[in-house]
């Protein structure tokens, strides 16, 4: 009989551990989901975990105080010096691929610097920062040994995903998150839309956003048929207006 009531009691707190989970976990993603602008292209910012977080400023944005500015790879479309002239403080950190302080000039700010490449790791004040492997199999423009990256972000019990220029590529595999930012591709980064979809898929994201269209590559109609796409996976699609 107490072995009876010591499973009944377990069982009821797995029940009630999960659904409380669940509950809080989503009041937590559309938080997380309202905290994050669009700019243009890969460029976006991040409210999390209590930090101001920029990612691929490539042209100057409104002005803000930056603790933590993000590049994942040189190219000009991803990572601009004058860029992010308005948004460094004292303590602002900039973190990248060591190609991009070098190829972008972003030595003269003289602030704080973390080079790094993918699989290596940085916390910061509880913001965990993991760069992973972004890069091209079929197309020419990334490659691997590049050592570019994409970056998975731990804050608040969110984990989100920005994939930085890259197609669907077996690493994902091991990637879990709840909020993916990813280009729709055709001609620098996924070989198709149904190629994205399959990334959201890979890496059970909740949340997908799509970024990289509507001026280098990517069109409205690959939105739409994204979106389409999401809806089929019962994914959440946030199309952010460009800022
Ligand atoms: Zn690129």
């Amino acid at each position: 009989m107490l072995k009876l009531f010591q499973v009944v009691v377990s069982l009821l707190i797995v029940v009630v551990a999960t659904t409380f989970g669940e509950d809080f976990n989503e009041g937590k993603i559309k938080q997380a989901i309202k905290g994050i602008t669009w700019y243009n292209t890969a460029a976006f910012r991040i409210a999390a975990g209590g930090k101001t977080i920029f990612i691929d400023v490539n042209k100057p944005v409104k002005k803000d105080n930056a603790d933590i500015i993000l590049f994942t790879h040189d190219h000009d479309d991803h990572a601009s010096a004058s860029g992010i002239a308005d948004i460094l403080t004292d303590s602002t950190v900039i973190i990248a691929p060591a190609v991009v302080l070098e190829k972008r000039n972003l030595k003269k700010y003289n602030k704080k610097m973390i080079t790094l490449k993918p699989l290596d790791s940085i916390v910061i004040d509880g913001v965990v920062i993991r760069a992973v492997y972004a890069y091209n199999i079929k197309k020419q423009w990334h490659s691997r040994s590049d050592n570019f990256v994409g970056y998975v972000i731990t804050a608040d019990g969110v984990t989100y995903y920005h994939t930085g220029d890259t197609e669907r590529i077996p690493e994902m595999q091991s990637i879990v998150c709840d909020i993916i930012m990813l280009p729709l591709g055709q001609k620098y980064t996924m070989n198709s839309v149904e190629e994205a979809a399959d990334v959201v898929a890979d890496v059970k994201a909740r949340v997908a956003i799509p970024m990289h269209w509507g001026e280098h590559e990517g069109t409205a109609a690959d939105v739409a048929k994204f979106q389409k796409l999401m809806d089929d996976k019962k994914v959440i699609c946030i199309v952010k207006k460009a800022k």
